[in-house]
């Protein structure tokens, strides 16, 4: 295979992961990236400060050689814990006993990644260096300092748009006849919250856990961080008179709303005031695009192709996965990278697409129904019949966070299975007793039925 040069925009995670990818085929790459190197200088406030990884961002990353790394500074979270406003907690395991999101630290993943990078004689990394302008037939993209302002063009034979959702590279493809756009934004916005830990480190709720007060049209999250601490996250609508961004527009309204809606996690917030005021508001887009490629010369990856809002914490996860994918078609393509192109956006644009729709959905099922007894009693159906049908039965939930199916194929046999399991829940009495010869034998013809027909 002849070896490329390849330019990289972006060292973001997943420009990071496909740079140790590409380096690892023989390649020659360089990564330009806006920020200045975060191994030295503190994250820019304003983004969620951790993340949930799962087993897709895993696989990706081990194939890569560094998940363990990675993993180790992880904590594992086997369920969600939701908050009642009364202060009543139940705990939803999200998976089988042993399976696990892992809460980690934003800046820590993407270090790591860019340490995996840097340990390459074949990758260049520059910091504090932004893509101001994009030539897609040579290909190349020019460069400003941040420090001098000066700007360097460079041309390579591949370039790759990894620079998140306001890609600059993409901005260019837009420009191109027959580009595809949409980009669409909740009406809720965000802000981050902060739970401390106690003084020595040990943690005020349920370290192992995704904490979650659902609350309608709105919630609030908690993800656990190493140092006994949670990253809270509210999500509320930008506008309204009551509950809003817009109505919570004074110290005391905000402190007031959250005593009332919020009680038990407000008193875990020593430093709220400050930061309802002082954290920003930030909104939530989602980003579908196509093609992702020009020719055999450009290609978009990670959110620069597909943004997505956080509701099935699959952003980076996605991202992470469409370099493994893109190093599964460098192996099938050859050195013919237009072919390369073609199978890498050929295999991803559906799955981001899927994903894109799942992750909207997630919203309405953590916000409302979590906490609604149609719901839960669903949740324990589909564990039921997990059990029984342990290799044949994978709730949608887990098909897209435990396993590698793709991600269409898991909204598609995810609705399919909704309409069985709605078939099931309006057998009269089915929630009597799960365990009863007659519900097992009822519940296997009917699963076997549907089997039949879907698979
Ligand atoms: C509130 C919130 C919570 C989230 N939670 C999760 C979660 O739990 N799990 C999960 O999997 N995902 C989550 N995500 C999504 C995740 O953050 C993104 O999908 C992921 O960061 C995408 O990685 P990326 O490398 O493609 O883009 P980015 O992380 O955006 O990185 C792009 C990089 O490109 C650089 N860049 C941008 N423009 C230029 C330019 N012009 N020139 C040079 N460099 C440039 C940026 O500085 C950045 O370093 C969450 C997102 C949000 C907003």
């Amino acid at each position: 295979m002849s070896k490329k040069n390849i330019l990289i925009a972006g060292a973001g995670p997943v420009g990071s992961l496909l740079g140790i990818y590409l380096a690892r085929a023989g390649h020659q790459v360089k990564i330009f990236e806006r920020r200045p190197d975060m191994r030295r200088h503190e994250i820019p406030a304003g983004r969620s400060i951790n993340l949930a990884c799962s087993d897709r961002g895993f696989r990706a990353m081990a194939d890569a050689g560094i998940a363990d790394q990675v993993r180790e500074v992880a904590i594992p979270m086997y369920g969600r814990v939701m908050h009642s406003v009364a202060g009543e907690l139940t705990m939803q395991p999200y998976g089988k006993s042993d399976q696990a999101i892992y809460a980690i630290s934003r800046s820590g993943i993407n270090e790591e990644l860019i340490n995996g990078a840097d340990a390459f004689d074949n990758v260049s990394l520059s910091f504090d260096e932004r893509c101001v302008h994009v030539d897609l037939d040579k290909p190349s993209a020019t460069f400003k300092n941040l420090h001098t302002g000066a700007e360097t063009t460079i041309e390579a034979d591949v370039l790759i748009g990894a620079d998140g959702a306001f890609s600059a590279v993409r901005s260019k493809m837009m420009l191109r006849d027959r580009f595809n756009y949409s980009q669409h934004y909740l009406p809720h916005g965000y802000k981050e919250l902060f739970i401390p830990g106690n003084p020595d480190g040990s943690y005020k709720i349920e370290k192992e856990a995704l904490h979650i007060w659902p609350r309608g049209d709105q919630m609030l999250i908690a993800l656990p961080n190493l140092d006994g601490s949670f990253t809270c996250t509210l999500f509320m609508p930008f506008k309204g008179k009551e509950a809003s961004f817009e109505a919570l527009d004074s110290q005391e309204a905000a402190r007031a709303f959250f005593q009332e809606v919020y009680p038990d996690a407000l008193d875990l917030m020593p430093t709220f005031d400050d930061d309802f005021a002082n954290k920003p508001t930030s909104s939530l887009v989602t980003i579908r695009c196509s093609p992702w490629v020009h020719e055999d010369k450009v290609a978009l990856i990670g959110d620069a192709s597909h943004a997505i809002v956080p509701f099935y914490g699959q952003g980076m996860n996605s991202g992470l996965e469409d370099c493994r994918i893109f190093a599964e078609s460098l192996a099938e393509g050859g050195d013919d990278w237009h072919q390369i192109l073609q199978i890498y956006q050929n295999n991803r644009i559906a799955n981001a697409n899927a994903i894109a729709e799942l992750a909207l959905r997630n919203f309405i099922e953590m916000r409302d129904s979590v906490g609604n007894p149609a719901f839960l009693q669903k949740k324990q159906l589909e564990k039921k019949l997990a059990s029984m049908f342990p290799e044949r039965f994978v709730p949608t939930y887990s098909m897209v966070t435990f396993s590698h199916t793709p991600y269409a194929e898991a909204l598609r046999l995810g609705d399919e299975q909704e309409v069985m399991l709605k078939q099931m829940m309006e057998k009269p009495g089915l929630f009597d007793d799960l365990d009863t010869p007659q519900t097992e034998a009822y519940l296997s013809e009917t699963f076997a039925t549907w089997e039949q027909r879907n698979r």
